[in-house]
């Protein structure tokens, strides 16, 4: 199984980090995890085509996480060389509460172009998931968790080659450490020093202590705004006593097999 953290940022792009996204590669299936600002681009970058994703899952509607979700929905109109695409494959999007509606409303209402002319919603399956709800897809067990971050979900991936959780943004949150019970891979935000947290985010000092509850094997620490630039050592002091296999400071295409 293979991860590629395509964005490791925030929405402040530095040399390193720009955005969020996670793509997943199991013998399953392949998934996306949250179209940031510029992980298309990234994808392609990878021969990632993304007409072939199975899935793709968004954590909240945060501009940082989501800005490519348009342009995808566009171009999955078009083959991997441009051609209209006759019979396209559905495109299956996972979200929190309110993803349908908000589908509904970019596409067919402010950017009615996706829908009258390039006939997006022919093939747009969106599938809202709620706290605790799972499913079986590709031969991947999926399953949601609300976290405190402006209607945020974090999802556990369980395959056969192993369990990845991915926290999405949040506060340390009793539902996330409860979904990340006993994973392989543990991708966490980590968005500033303590002593400059902001917003609904979580400090190297809260990771640590999810760490110590969670215990995964490996941790991909993600979501980086540049106010680490120079202080990332830290994280990495804050954690190494905690017993982890490995401990990965994700940047933008960050590589992690299992
Ligand atoms: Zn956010
Ligand atoms: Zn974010």
């Amino acid at each position: 199984m293979k991860i590629i953290v395509v964005g490791a940022g925030s929405i402040v792009p530095t040399a390193e980090r720009f955005g969020s996204g996670i793509y997943i590669e199991t013998k399953e299936a392949n998934f996306l995890i949250d179209p940031g600002p510029g992980v298309l681009e990234r994808l392609r970058r990878i021969n990632v085509v993304v007409q072939n994703l199975d899935g793709v899952f968004v954590t909240h509607f945060h501009l940082d996480h989501m800005s490519d979700l348009l342009p995808l929905i566009m171009l999955w109109a078009f083959d991997q060389y441009g051609n209209p695409s006759l019979s396209p494959e559905p495109l299956r999007l996972f979200g929190p509460k309110g993803l349908t509606q908000l589908i509904m409303t970019l596409v067919t209402d402010t950017f009615s172009y996706l829908s009258n002319v390039m006939g997006c919603m022919r093939y747009v399956q969106a599938k809202e998931m709620s706290d605790g709800e799972s499913l079986e897809y590709k031969g991947v067990k999926v399953t949601a968790a609300e976290v405190e971050h402006y209607n945020g979900l974090a999802y556990r991936f369980e395959t056969a080659e192993g369990t990845i959780v991915y926290s999405g943004d949040t506060v340390p949150d009793e539902r996330l450490i409860r979904l990340a019970k006993g994973c392989d891979v543990l991708i966490h935000e980590c968005s500033f020093p303590h002593e400059r947290l902001m917003g609904k985010h979580t400090s190297e000092k809260q990771l640590a202590a999810i760490v110590s509850k969670t215990s995964p094997k490996v941790l991909v620490v993600t979501h980086l705004y540049p106010a680490w630039h120079g202080f990332e050592k830290r994280i990495l002091e804050a954690i190494k006593e905690l017993g982890l296999k490995s401990i990965v400071l994700a940047k933008d295409m960050s590589v992690i097999e299992i």
